[in-house]
């Protein structure tokens, strides 16, 4: 929030009217001011959609809705882009992991009324009959994030799914995803990185329509266009990996200001390479959704309810 801060008491003005500036972009070199901004945000997610042909006739797109800004951003975007079209509708879905103080899905369903778009909560103790506060007490936060994020996925889709979604779609932000690309070439992760993106029956379709728009621009969206202020990180996240990799891209991306773009192409490459690869498929005898050669999901369920 203190790059935004700073950004709004600047006294630049817009490259393109001469009003007040809300925004610097470092990779671009301009400054923008408030509707200029929005036009230039806009302007970038429709262009992802329509490049990935992410929205079209007949859909229902399920937005993952935790309340934060991210998502809050992109209820608000998809919202204003696709409520006057009736052959497309949405609904949000909120997932409850049990973190008390950090998630209110009760704040979500609020926020998603205000916009008249259907909502629904799903939670992991209803689910899984564990929250994510009794597997960090079983098995201490060291990956914490990493069971949290595979079964949030799981519950995510087989929501989206019951709720004849067509499509998922994420909040997720250009530096969320060079973090992941850095993520798998940091572990070697070949398999990850050349998994393409082909149909798989029973998962819902993921769409991240803010894929190429940066984190703090994002935020200042949420801000400008809803009053939605970052409500702080998970407080189990300083545990994960990507927290170090966030740190050290933004670093070095301070003074490359075009390795975000850089990664994430490289990781869209390397998908695109990969998509004639097809795995094996299967359907979990155990949950019924679609995994790899074993379910992960309860995988890890097995191994936290042992953990007592
Ligand atoms: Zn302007
Ligand atoms: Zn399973």
């Amino acid at each position: 929030m203190l790059m935004i801060k700073v950004d709004l008491i600047t006294s630049m003005r817009c490259d393109k009217c001469r009003r007040p500036a809300v925004l610097f972009q470092r990779y671009s070199g301009l400054h923008l001011c408030r509707e200029h901004f929005f036009a230039d945000f806009e302007a970038k997610a429709k262009r992802t959609i329509r490049e990935n042909r992410w929205v079209s006739r007949g859909d229902t797109i399920a937005v993952a809705f935790s309340g934060g800004k991210d998502s809050g951003a992109l209820l608000f975007f998809l919202h204003s882009l696709l409520s006057r079209r009736k052959d497309v509708s949405l609904v949000a879905i909120t997932v409850d992991e049990g973190i008390p103080g950090y998630r209110d899905p009760s704040r979500a369903g609020a926020r998603a009324r205000e916009l008249d778009i259907p909502h629904m909560t799903v939670s992991f103790r209803e689910a899984y009959g564990i929250t994510v506060d009794e597997i960090v007490e079983r098995k201490g936060g060291a990956l914490s994030c990493t069971y949290c994020g595979v079964l949030r996925r799981h519950l995510l889709n087989a929501a989206a799914r019951d709720a004849g979604a067509t499509k998922l779609a994420f909040g997720f932000n250009l530096d969320d995803e060079a973090q992941t690309v850095l993520m798998n070439v940091l572990r070697g992760d070949t398999a990850r990185l050349l998994r393409g993106t082909h149909p798989v029956p029973g998962m819902v379709p993921r769409i991240k329509p803010f894929l190429s728009i940066p984190e703090r621009e994002v935020a200042l969206y949420s801000f400008l266009r809803c009053g939605t202020v970052d409500t702080g990180r998970c407080p189990y996240s300083q545990n994960a990996m990507r927290a170090e990799v966030r740190q050290m891209l933004n670093a070095y991306a301070w003074n490359h200001p075009s390795a975000r773009f850089a990664l994430v192409n490289l990781g869209r490459e390397l998908a695109e390479l990969g998509a004639g690869r097809t795995g094996e498929l299967h359907v979990c005898s155990r949950c019924g959704e679609p995994c790899g050669t074993t379910c992960r999901s309860c995988g890890i369920l097995d191994e936290v309810s042992h953990g007592a």
